[in-house]
Formats: C-alpha cells, structure tokens, sequence
C-alpha cells in the first residue's frame, strides 16, 4: 500500500500565485498520481481527497494528523506532493525531493521518480534535498520511508503553465508513478 498526501487543503491554500492555489495543484497530481498506481494494483490511503479536510485548522494539528494518518496505514511509502512557494528565490524553477537522505529506500525512491520526470523536458531538476538540513514536520516523525515533492515554483511561469496544463500534469503524475511502482517492485526483490 502506498500512502499519498497532497498538502495543504481547505483553510490552507499553501502558495499561491494570483488564483491559482498550490492545494488545489497537489489535490490534482494526487488523485492521477493514485488512479494510475490504482490501475496497476497498488491500494494508495490519502490524508485527502477533496477540499474537505478533517482536522482543526491549525498548522501544528493539521500535520500531526498528516503524520498519524501515515503512521497507522500500514503503507510502504509516503508521498507528499507540493509546489514551491513562490518567495524562496525569485526566478527559481524545477522540481525537488526532500527526504532522509540516510535512508535507502528514500534515495532510491527520491532517484527512481527524478530519473522518470527527467524524460518530460519540463523545467529543471533541482535534485534531492537531505531534510535533516532542514526538518520538514511530516517527514521527521514519519515512521515510513517519506518523501517530499515539490513539483514547480507557480511563480516561475514556465512552472506553472506546465502544471496549469491539464494533459501535461497527467503525464507528469503518470512519472511520479512510475518511479514509486519501480521502488516497490525493486523493494519485493
Ligand atoms: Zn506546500
């Protein structure tokens, strides 16, 4: 089983860039991201699947929820699924992991899906990013290997027309699928 999380949702929009909101980016990636794992006979648990969600409204309870919910599901993998924040650096693009990097199922899941994202000719990839520089709460006490995608920055606009873009972000969630299926296969050896 496969756990997913597409960050933020209902009172947390995450970053934005005029419209357009990084939890309604994610909520899309997410459900085709899982529709194809689906279809290849992986069960994926979602910390959500709509615009509802289930816990108060605050930051702190909000992501320790995140972290139960991944905790208690008996998934092999957790997949958090992000666009960058629009402030981090202006003009920044690409995608990034960040993880554990001291863990090996993290490295190679990190490496699997950034290999399979590399064949699209989208955007840059920015490489894997060790957490433990600077820890990210839904990975640090995650008890599953964990992993943190950020997909694009919606401030760079080659990004964001490309997330924006319907068919496009299908394939690119078919990629991210791709590389989590390959991990599991490679994991059963
Ligand atoms: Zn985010």
């Amino acid at each position: 089983m496969r756990k997913l999380q597409s960050a933020h949702g209902g009172y947390d929009a995450g970053s934005t860039y005029e419209n357009i909101y990084e939890k309604d980016v994610t909520l899309a990636l997410v459900k085709d991201i899982g529709t194809r794992l689906e279809a290849n006979g992986y069960p994926v648990v979602y910390t959500r699947d709509s615009d509802e969600v289930p816990w108060p409204g605050n930051e702190v309870e909000d992501l320790t929820e995140r972290v139960r919910i991944s905790n208690e599901s008996g998934a092999k993998l957790f997949v958090s699924i992000h666009t960058n924040a629009a402030e981090v650096v202006n003009g920044s693009y690409g995608y990034e992991i960040w993880g554990k990097m001291k863990e090996d199922t993290v490295v190679s899941l990190s490496k699997n899906i950034l290999t399979e994202l590399d064949t699209l000719g989208y955007s840059q990839n920015r490489g894997l990013k060790d957490q433990n520089l600077s820890p990210i709460q839904v990975l640090q006490n995650n008890k599953l290997p964990s992993i943190l995608i950020e997909t694009g920055f919606l401030a760079s606009e080659n990004d964001r027309l490309y997330l924006m873009d319907e068919t496009k972000r299908k394939v690119f969630a078919d990629k991210i699928a791709d590389g989590i299926m390959k991990t599991l296969a490679e994991e059963e050896k």
